[in-house]
């Protein structure tokens, strides 16, 4: 990535994390701004003034932090998301997959979702609060079945499929993943610079 610039000192009190500021030379009239592995990054034409820099960075870390804040309100903490569970467990699987714990984890950079089926717990990467709640509850809803079948095999992506938008909802995130590959953010947006 030519012209990284790491630069922690914007905002170092930031719920975002460091700031990593981006230049691209391709970039011209779009500043975009995305969360990666704990680190905000914002993106912005190679041509950028430092006061412009400043201006927009600014802009966009408060954007995302208005943003995050309100999807954390919207998708509640640990007790709204064992409710969820609970709910989807009964529509989608007949109840039988009973959860003894369901919390939101910072800590899951690679994974969605992860259960451990001797405990009963299930943990969601915060990273999904930022996305359409029908994703949220495909996550919720496999990683339920797995406290069923531990195994991805036939029987367990059968239990994965009463979940109406399964189908959908792996798309959306097999699109994330080879969108961050590419360095690009499809839930965070471009801004046009005025
Ligand atoms: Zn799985």
């Amino acid at each position: 990535m030519p012209g990284t610039t790491p630069d922690s000192s914007l905002d170092p009190a930031s719920a975002l994390g460091p700031v990593e500021v981006r230049r691209s030379a391709r970039r011209r009239r779009t500043v975009t701004a995305y969360r990666e592995s704990g680190r905000t990054v914002v993106l912005i034409p190679a041509a950028f003034t430092p006061a412009e820099e400043r201006r927009w960075v600014a802009q966009m870390v408060a954007k995302l932090q208005t943003r995050e804040e309100r999807r954390r309100r919207s998708m509640g903490g640990d007790d709204d998301l064992m409710a969820r569970a609970r709910a989807l467990s009964e529509a989608h699987l007949d109840g039988a997959a009973r959860p003894a714990s369901v919390r939101w984890v910072d800590n899951q950079q690679r994974r969605w979702g992860s259960c451990t089926p001797a405990d009963g717990s299930i943990r969601l990467s915060s990273r999904l609060r930022t996305m359409p709640a029908y994703v949220v509850d495909y996550v919720l809803v496999h990683e339920l079945a797995h406290l069923l079948e531990a195994a991805h095999d036939a029987r367990f992506w059968a239990l994965v499929a009463r979940y109406p938008q399964a189908e959908r909802a792996r798309g959306f995130l097999e699109g994330v993943e080879s969108a961050r590959a590419d360095g690009v953010d499809p839930a965070g947006d471009d801004d046009l610079v005025d």
